[in-house]
């Protein structure tokens, strides 16, 4: 005879398994930000995070590695790191300070345009950057279990997946993902000028609204990270990253 589990019953489970083990603890001692190596340094960089370095990041120094991360990238000036140690490094575990939903697109490789190395950031790319249950879970396995310190939701200019939900584009399955974007157009203010992809300042503004949604999205549909977030032991970011510059305007200013 078969033993039957729900799904929630399983992911609690182990979700306790995981806690038990390892648990998410904070410390404010012996903090190892990346950004400590400077820039330009000529030794590769072949540390990688642990779960002192995790524990020891706050969620704003998370936003700040993000920040640096890309100045860096802007700037030509990534790390020089050391790619087969930080394979070795991180082969028994891992320890991800921030979690990272962007799109698709080809043209914004998360980790290389936020100049991160092997084990520092979870990544979870789908056109439009859109959420979904499953998106979400992987959320909440980033900080609950894995103890993130960071949501953030980064989209981009001239987003193809935002011009097809605004040109109600019917393919397959795109056509239920494009609907999940719907709601950020109508979100856009009318301000007289055309509501179309030819109009690109409209386009973006699609954009952001969407990230917008997304981060609203987030904190109504998730109570573990609502309660993550209103205790101050996460942070939630919303971002846009520019095609024509490679730079990331993070919203939480
Ligand atoms: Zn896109």
């Amino acid at each position: 005879m078969k033993t039957k589990f729900n799904s929630s019953e399983v992911f609690a489970v182990l979700l306790a398994a995981v806690l038990a083990v390892t648990g998410c603890k904070t410390s404010h001692h012996g903090c190892c930000s990346m950004a400590s190596y400077g820039m330009g340094d000529a030794a590769a960089v072949a540390a990688v995070q642990t779960k002192d370095s995790q524990a020891a990041m706050t969620p704003a120094q998370a936003l700040a590695e993000l920040k640096d991360g890309n100045a860096r990238f802007v700037a030509g000036k990534p790390l020089h790191r050391d790619f087969p140690a930080q394979v070795v490094a991180t082969a028994g575990g891992q320890y991800p300070f921030a979690v990272v939903l962007s799109c698709l697109d080809s043209r914004q490789p998360i980790e290389i345009v936020l100049d991160q190395g092997v084990g520092d950031i979870f990544s979870a790319r789908v056109a439009g950057n859109i959420l979904d249950d499953d998106i979400l879970g992987s959320m909440e396995f980033a900080c609950k279990v894995s103890c993130a310190k960071l949501i953030a939701v980064i989209g981009h200019s001239n987003c193809g997946a935002i011009k097809g939900a605004i040109d109600d584009v019917e393919l397959g399955n795109l056509t239920g993902l494009l609907t999940k974007i719907k709601p950020a157009i109508d979100a856009v203010p009318a301000d007289g000028q055309p509501r179309t992809t030819k109009n690109y300042a409209f386009v973006d503004a699609v954009s952001a609204a969407n990230v917008k949604l997304v981060q609203q999205q987030i904190r109504e549909r998730s109570p573990i990270l609502r309660e993550m977030l209103d205790k101050g032991e996460i942070a939630l970011v919303g971002g846009m990253y520019d095609l024509k510059t490679g730079k990331v305007q993070f919203y939480d200013k």
